[in-house]
């Protein structure tokens, strides 16, 4: 399809239906209310405000008060809303831009697109900024190219046109080309046509310059990004958040309950919007994945072999990848709530936020099993409980947790409840077996600690989870064995194109499910 402008009836100085305001005319009625009286009612709005936190401290404390709801937006979040309207305005638009290309095109075969006029939100997810290929990360085509190097003999020329590597011209030509190499935010100045030949002695006290420079400027970016983490999210998350609220399906985020490395995670209020025909629990949780591009590198492994997702790994940006994540931990814990596992359970997910049901009460998260100190009877019976939910993961919901430990398990209503699994992988992974006994690892040594005496070591509870029969008595045989199985099975999805569905430790022929 084509954009063509001048197809547009009325073709003046634009297109025709900009001119009738889909609102009518705009009325002149004189304002009602003057500035004055506004600011003074947002004053008083202030000062009551004020007064409830004098009066009710403990409730702020708990949090330095809701920072998104639905009443009490205050000005600084005026730009949010712009945007907001902003975008309100722009899908209205181009709905009316779709309606006219209808029109005009009617049943007729050829039909023109109107398509170069529709808006581009800056502020939607999918602008053209973020439709970095991934791959093109990879490559930089900024960065400059290598300077040309004196070969290593020292000197390039013949006869008495040689030039040697301290020629006092070339050199300082290099020197000045070597500027290129400081750090981008370091001006170094415009050069380009000058033939500038630094001297040694200059070119060395720029470079001592220039890398202190970055230093002080990678210790301020650090502050940045440490304010940014208080305010915890950036505009785009900020924005999603608050069409959450506004669409009433939550009531009120409340703050933050933890920040880790790779998400943020919030306590929010559920709202009454019945909507999605899922009620939405009184306290949720609110996940979200970060979207910088430092952190989730080293989660490729879990999720570059994982074959759910491998179609999809290689096309996408980072952006994207973050969204992945989000979404595998949502599968993740639909199957496990299938399987009856306590799990918190997933109300939506929106790009990279999750919002799931809260496992606490009264804005306070259940504590993790490091943190609880528990009878003996409740450590045993705790102990009993993971194992049986590390064999239902298994059994059932075919996955291996990959990242479990006292960390992400939460101590709740009398019994365990597993978080934490946007990394779980299905056990035919490639490393899978070896996640599952870094798994067993953690969970034995913890009970074997906490002093529970029936506790399995991990090469048992591997074998008891697994229902492999892996026999080697030392950690280091039985991890061998373990990337043999995992080996073999990569071996077979080699030559046949599809993995196994189980895996068998004897010569058995492998057990698929057609
Ligand atoms: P991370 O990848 O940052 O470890 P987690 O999913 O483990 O992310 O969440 C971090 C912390 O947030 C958890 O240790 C837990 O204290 C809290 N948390 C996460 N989800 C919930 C939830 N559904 N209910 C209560 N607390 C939660
Ligand atoms: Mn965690």
């Amino acid at each position: 399809s084509v954009g063509v402008a001048a197809a547009a009836p009325d073709a003046g100085p634009g297109p025709a239906w900009q001119s009738k305001c889909p609102w009518g005319a705009p009325s002149t009625t004189s304002i009602s209310c003057s500035l004055a009286d506004v600011m003074s009612e947002q004053l008083a709005k202030e000062l009551q405000l004020e007064e409830e936190n004098a009066a009710f401290p403990e409730v702020v404390a708990a949090a330095e008060g809701p920072f998104i709801t639905g009443e009490n937006i205050d000005t600084s979040s005026d730009l949010m809303l712009a945007q907001m309207l902003q975008m309100e305005f722009d899908r209205e638009y181009d709905a009316q831009l779709r309606r006219e290309e209808k029109k005009i095109n009617g049943d007729s075969k050829v039909s023109i697109s109107f398509e170069n006029y529709r808006k581009v939100h800056p502020y939607d997810s999918d602008s053209s900024e973020d439709e970095v290929d991934w791959q093109d990360t990879r490559h930089d085509p900024y960065r400059a190219d290598k300077p040309t190097t004196t070969p290593r003999r020292g000197f390039i020329g013949k006869g008495k046109d040689i030039t040697t590597k301290h020629d006092e011209v070339v050199c300082g030509r290099k020197n000045t080309a070597r500027m290129e190499n400081f750090a981008p935010e370091f001006q170094v100045g415009d050069g380009i046509g000058m033939d500038l030949k630094l001297s040694n002695q200059v070119f060395n006290a720029l470079k001592q310059h220039a890398y202190s420079e970055e230093r002080r400027s990678a210790r301020l970016h650090e502050k940045k990004e440490h304010s940014t983490a208080e305010k915890a999210v950036d505009p785009k998350t900020r924005l999603l958040l608050y069409k959450m609220v506004n669409s009433g399906m939550l009531e009120t985020i409340t703050g933050c309950i933890s920040t880790g490395k790779e998400s943020v995670v919030f306590h929010a209020y559920g709202g009454n919007s019945a909507t999605e025909d899922k009620v939405i629990p009184p306290e949720c949780a609110i996940k979200v994945f970060k979207t910088t591009l430092n952190e989730f590198k080293n989660r490729d492994k879990y999720i570059k072999d994982d074959y759910r997702f491998k179609d999809r790994f290689s096309k996408l940006n980072p952006r994207k990848i973050i969204r992945m994540w989000a979404e595998k931990e949502m599968h993740n814990l639909t199957r496990m709530q299938n399987a009856g596992i306590p799990c918190p359970q997933v109300v939506i997910l929106k790009k990279h936020v999750l919002v799931m049901s809260f496992i606490g009460q009264d804005q306070v998260p259940a504590p993790k099993l490091k943190d609880v100190t528990l009878s003996s009877e409740d450590m045993k019976k705790a102990y009993y409980q993971i194992l049986n939910m590390m064999q239902q993961l298994y059994r059932e919901c075919n996955l291996v947790h990959a990242d479990l430990s006292e960390y992400n398990m939460l101590w709740h209503d009398g019994k365990v409840w597993l978080i934490d699994v946007s990394q779980s992988v299905e056990p035919t992974h490639p490393h899978g077996l070896e996640f599952l006994f870094r798994d067993c690892r953690n969970v034995s040594q913890f009970f074997q600690k906490g002093g529970v005496a029936e506790a399995l070591n991990e090469r048992e509870l591997f074998n008891a989870v697994s229902g492999l029969n892996i026999t080697a008595d030392n950690e280091v045989d039985f991890q061998a064995e373990i990337e043999a199985l995992e080996k073999m099975n990569e071996d077979h999805v080699q030559n046949h194109g599809k993995k196994l569905s189980t895996f068998s430790s004897d010569g058995d022929p492998p057990i698929y499910d057609e």
